[in-house]
């Protein structure tokens, strides 16, 4: 263990996610989840080295949740004086556009992320809570604030803004903020680090149950698919992702449905689970091998070709807007893990000189890795990503 610790903190509306990261080595000393806040029962996971805690305890407020945390540091270890903490780095899902890089949370910025709460209406409010107990609980560290939208606040106008009545958009904030940018800005930053080059054209992947694609050229974003909320672009676990706006109307007037209906079905109950049942990539591709079941089969198989076009879709527009591509990514749990969706992606793509080799492509590793083969046109590569020591190493600059 190094000297110095951040922890990385993610509290959403009822659960409390945390990491102890060593900035330096990239290790998670200890890490753990508060779940089920304001239920009857809380559900506390902490885990240092191979010693894993859990607890049913009542958790009625983020505050209790903070303390339990800290608690389960003392007792369960390291004790955060021992782990030498000099950080405490917050996610932030939405920092609008004030917010081009990592914040120092002073009274001002947490007002501003007060502020953006009805551009992330479930996010930014938990993630109040978490920086509010958090700074009251432990005053002597900077809390640093990271946000999913800083990245792609480098974003050009001309994909940035959508063609919507300019008054409109300006006096409500619509636009592309985009999002998991911390993952895109890490992994592509890695990718350019591995290859050696500063001038890539590049595009990465972030395949997880919830997905976006991003256009990174010379380090800076170009595009990515996320838009004014992350239902834009790809199609993911539970979300539509592109749809025709019309469709919103539609329902509502044929079907009746109200603004929130409408709202949770294409965030919650479309995608994947919407077209077979499930959500998890894992299960979708178990219905595709069970030929027990050639209904429920199909439906997975044709879920899997929308999905894998959509890919495809936005490999080919990023393409023509980078002016050219030499590196194509995949990360998250989908991009990490799925041989099958990156080689259907690649054999899509082999009139255009893409060339994927098998065998490193099944190979299942934590470690970055080449897929393509030397000929190919496209460098394909396998890169997990690590938000929390992204946002551990942005948080250490306040330190
Ligand atoms: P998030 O952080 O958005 O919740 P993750 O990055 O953890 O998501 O990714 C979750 C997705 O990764 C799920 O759809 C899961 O099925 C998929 N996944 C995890 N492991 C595998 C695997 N071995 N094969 C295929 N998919 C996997």
């Amino acid at each position: 263990m190094s000297a110095s610790s951040v922890l990385v903190i993610n509290s959403g509306s009822s659960s409390i996610k945390y990491q102890l990261v060593d900035p330096e080595t990239g290790d998670a000393i200890a890490k753990g989840i508060v779940e089920r806040i304001g239920d009857a029962m809380g559900l506390i996971k902490h885990v240092h080295g191979d010693a894993v805690t859990e607890e049913e305890i009542p958790v009625p407020d983020h505050t209790v949740g903070m303390r339990e945390v800290l608690r389960l540091f003392d007792t369960e270890g390291p004790t955060l004086a021992e782990a030498g903490i000099v950080a405490v780095g917050h996610r932030i899902v939405q920092g609008g556009r004030y917010f081009d890089g990592p914040a120092l949370i002073t009274d001002e910025v947490r007002d501003l992320i007060e502020q953006l709460c009805p551009l992330a209406p479930l996010h930014n409010p938990a993630h109040l809570k978490g920086i509010d107990v958090a700074r009251k609980l432990m005053p002597d560290v900077p809390h640093v604030a990271v946000f999913d939208t800083a990245f792609f606040q480098g974003l050009p106008d001309k994909s940035a803004l959508y063609a919507l009545e300019s008054e409109t958009a300006e006096k409500y904030s619509v636009r592309r903020y985009g999002a998991h940018g911390t993952s895109h800005q890490f992994v592509s930053q890695e990718v350019s680090r591995m290859l050696g080059r500063t001038d890539l054209k590049q595009i990465v992947m972030h395949l997880g149950n919830g997905a976006s694609v991003s256009a990174v050229k010379g380090g800076r974003p170009i595009d990515t698919s996320m838009g004014l909320t992350p239902l834009e672009g790809l199609m993911m676990g539970t979300r539509t992702g592109d749809i025709d706006p019309a469709a919103v109307f539609h329902l509502q007037r044929v079907a009746g449905m109200s603004v929130d209906e409408v709202d949770t079905l294409f965030n919650k109950k479309s995608g994947f689970k919407g077209m077979t049942g499930e959500s998890d990539m894992r299960s979708v591709r178990a219905m595709i091998r069970n030929d027990d079941d050639p209904v429920a089969q199909k439906r997975a198989r044709t879920a899997m070709d929308v999905y894998v076009n959509r890919l495809l879709k936005y490999v080919g527009s990023y393409t023509a807007e980078l002016g050219g591509l030499d590196a194509i990514t995949f990360t998250a749990g989908i991009g990490e893990n799925d041989a099958e969706i990156r080689r259907e992606l690649a054999e899509a793509l082999a009139p255009f000189g893409v060339k994927i080799d098998g065998e490193a492509n099944k190979v299942h590793s934590g470690d970055p890795r080449v897929i393509s083969t030397p000929d190919s046109s496209v460098t394909l590569i396998v890169f997990p990503t690590n938000e929390e020591l992204a946002i551990a190493r942005q948080a250490l600059t306040f330190a």
